[in-house]
């Protein structure tokens, strides 16, 4: 449709945005608002808070320092003033004039100078004055005002939204298709669709301002209800489907159960025998499972999954094992046979990689082939190798969000055969909203507590000056025969750092609106002013970061000198680590210098010490992850977390959380509110939907409610909805899937 305002230049840059139609415009809600109707006064600002305030330009000036142009801007409401401060700031040279009314939003800090108050790069808008049409002014003064992040530089900022939007609804008004069933509406208590997009761009007058900001009024409620109730509503008909289709109905008698049993070499926890009772009830079920076994690092997921494979050997079928990486499907190999040996069935085991010559590759897929390989561990070979299961009735996959291949498991059986069960195994705790939308056509079963007798980890924050005594540590743990970690977040630091870690998403926030530092004297003459004290080591790369390259030479002939010291990381080929890791494995290296490859999975009860330097620039997950490779075993562990020069704010809480507690679920729920949803696990690889107004964290209690009433939509097939409504629902649903999540498509 033709929208005032977008012509095919604006266009193009709107498309660069995700933003192709009216809809989608129309969806670009506001981040914050203005209260221009009740501006606050310039006395009662409080050092620290984000403030907005309107006031009246007074002076500007562009000052030259040393380092960089500093423009400083003056506004006064009566005799009280504020001066705001923004860094290379040349462009806002004569844009100013006194006399003229600005907004202007902020941080508010102490000044030392005459103003009783600074703000350090504000935002700004110079607000309309009576040669403004008529219709700025409407928008922009006198009212709750919403604020854009911008769509395309300064032309396609608030302002312009503001104006294209509003006239978009008024060219709409009484035209915006609904598409929730009014019934629905009524009894939720939620505004139809065009009263929301409305309110929520322009609220009413009496609006409360605090609902605004924390996105909670009826009409973001609606909105967000609204995206997450056709998130909800996919994944439900989703799993809906599979449970129609017909899948193997394992048989779980006693001489199943006791099978089980025997194999055990300890009492299973509660949370074990729980999850066990919820997939061998779903085994039993004449219907493919699709279940997530979601478990802290050691809480036994292992075990479960063997004892489930077990229930599907008993009943005459094959089960496959699929892990990340070599190592991990070797651990799994060794591990099976291990425990299998007890039972009285001896299934056989096979394990498929790689690195299998090809006779033995051939050899392996004639086991698996005609059935009689029972138990089948393996790497992504089991799909790319084209091996055809003669019988194969579960599939257990380990971190499977490191590969997204769900779909790809028709490859591994035969066709005239039936679909099988699935399990999903992750250690990464995941948010029970992250789990409802990321997994949400799975079924969830949860080890929520670790095996007894765990020794909790020691974990202790060191700084970077006392690394000698931290060597010396490592020297004595080594000494008794333990082994260590030590962890690095980059591998190279001379030249381009190679990060194994993305920074780039650290604090965004932080990074966009805050100059580097906070100049401590606003004299502009100072030069030092964005001095980086970060001093120039020699095994510092140009970031100020020690890698794990330099760090292996140095501490082999330095601190660590006469232990036996490996070095693994990314770049090495996969041969090269597989190589080093089961040396380690096997304790012929004592202290293994690496980045953060090591995080998954390995399985090393020796290791008792994990040092992580610059710790405050790992994310908690990963931190989590890194010290869960120790204490596996039953002596001592320790986990040393050494800092750097500088820790952010974000840094301190996130290294505080580490030193209190070990609970992973509770370090997953911090890590989702540090980072948000988009970041916990780099959105798209994930699989996991882009919302366009939904906030994971932020709206948990509209994502339950949308799923509660998701599945009461997909129950009911007269109901309160109209037919007509029913097929709105379903239309929008497909579209809703197939454009913004890019999923599967919801058929
Ligand atoms: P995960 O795969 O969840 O990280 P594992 O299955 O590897 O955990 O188990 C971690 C360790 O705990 C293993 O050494 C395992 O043998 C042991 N373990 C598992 N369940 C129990 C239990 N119920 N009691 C005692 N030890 C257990
Ligand atoms: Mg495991």
């Amino acid at each position: 449709m033709y929208v005032r305002g977008v012509g095919p230049r604006v266009a193009a840059l709107l498309d660069a945005k995700g933003i192709q139609t009216a809809e989608d415009l129309l969806y670009h809600l506001p981040f914050r608002y203005e209260d221009r109707q009740n501006p606050r006064s310039l006395d009662e600002l409080k050092p620290g808070e984000m403030a907005s305030i309107i006031a009246e330009v007074r002076g500007s000036a562009l000052l030259r320092t040393r380092r960089m142009p500093l423009f400083e801007l003056t506004v006064g409401q009566g005799r009280h003033a504020l001066k705001c401060i923004w860094f290379n700031a040349t462009y806002l040279n004569g844009k100013f004039h006194a006399g003229q009314t600005v907004a202007i939003y902020g941080k508010v800090e102490p000044s030392r100078s005459s103003s009783n108050f600074k703000m350090i790069q504000p935002q700004f808008e110079i607000l309309p004055d009576a040669s403004d049409d008529a219709e700025t002014r409407l928008l922009e003064v006198g009212r709750i005002t919403p604020v854009y992040e911008s769509l395309g530089g300064s032309r396609l900022a608030s302002r312009w939204q503001r104006k294209t939007i509003f006239n978009l609804l008024e060219s709409l008004r009484g035209a915006v298709p609904e598409c929730l069933p009014r019934a629905m509406l009524a009894r939720l208590d939620m505004p139809d669709r065009e009263t929301a997009l409305r309110e929520v761009h322009y609220p009413p007058e009496g609006t409360p301002f605090a609902q605004l900001q924390s996105a909670s009024t009826r009409a973001h409620r609606r909105l967000i209800f609204e995206e997450l109730f056709f998130l909800e509503l996919g994944l439900e008909l989703k799993r809906r489907r599979m449970r129609e289709r017909s899948g193997i109905a394992f048989a779980a008698n006693d001489k199943v159960r006791e099978a089980i049993r025997e194999v055990l070499p300890f009492h299973p926890t509660t949370a074990q025998k729980r999850a066990l009772g919820e997939i061998v009830a779903d085994m039993r079920q004449p219907n493919p499972m699709r279940r997530l076994l979601q478990g802290d690092v050691g809480s036994g997921k292992t075990i479960v999954a063997f004892q489930a494979m077990l229930v599907a050997i008993e009943s005459g079928y094959q089960a496959a094992l699929m892990a990340p990486t070599e190592i991990l499907a070797t651990q799994h190999f060794l591990a099976a046979r291990k425990l299998l040996e007890r039972s009285s069935r001896k299934p056989r085991i096979v394990l498929l990689t790689g690195s299998l010559d090809d006779d033995r590759k051939r050899h392996t897929r004639g086991l698996i082939n005609r059935g009689e390989a029972q138990l089948v561990i393996g790497t992504h070979s089991l799909i790319e190798e084209k091996v055809e299961f003669g019988r194969l009735g579960l599939v257990v996959v380990d971190e499977q969000h490191r590969f997204g291949v769900l779909q790809r498991f028709k490859l591994m059986k035969k066709p005239n055969q039936p679909e099988p069960d699935v399990l999903v195994m992750t250690a990464t705790p995941i948010p029970r909203t992250l789990a409802l939308s990321l997994y949400g056509d799975l079924d969830l079963s949860v080890l929520d507590e670790l095996p007894p007798g765990r020794t909790p980890i020691v974990t202790r924050r060191v700084p970077g000056e006392r690394a000698a005594d931290v060597w010396d540590f490592v020297r004595k743990q080594a000494a008794q025969g333990r082994q260590a970690y030590i962890v690095y977040p980059v591998i190279e630091g001379t030249k381009d750092d190679q990060p194994e870690l993305d920074f780039s998403h650290d604090e965004p926030q932080v990074a966009v609106q805050t100059p580097p530092r906070t100049p401590r004297r606003a004299r502009p003459h100072t030069g030092d002013l964005f001095a980086n004290g970060t001093p120039e080591g020699n095994s510092m790369g140009k970031s100020g970061l020690k890698s794990a390259t330099e760090m292996y030479e140095k501490l082999r002939s330095g601190p660590l000198a006469g232990l036996r010291v490996g070095l693994l990381h990314g770049r090495l080929d996969a041969d090269d680590k597989d190589v080093i890791m089961r040396r380690f494995q096997r304790g012929e290296i004592d202290v293994l210098v690496a980045t953060t490859v090591i995080e998954v999975g390995v399985d090393v009860p020796n290791a008792t010490v994990m040092v992580v330097e610059h710790a405050e620039r790992f994310g908690l997950a990963q931190l989590h992850q890194l010290r869960g490779r120790v204490g596996r075993g039953a002596a001592k562990s320790y986990c040393i977390l050494m800092t750097g020069e500088r820790v952010s704010p974000i840094g301190e809480e996130r290294l505080n959380a580490m030193v209190r507690t070990q609970d992973g679920f509770e370090l997953a729920e911090l890590d989702l509110a540090i980072r948000g949803p988009g970041e916990f696990f780099g959105t798209r690889q994930a699989g996991l939907p882009e919302f366009r107004v939904a906030n994971l964290v932020r709206d948990r209690q509209l994502l339950e409610l949308a799923k509660l009433e998701a599945a009461r939509f997909a129950d009911e097939s007269g109901g309160e909805a109209t037919e007509a409504e029913r097929a709105c629902v379903r239309t929008r649903l497909k579209d809703a899937w197939q454009r913004r999540y890019g999923l599967v498509e919801a058929g």
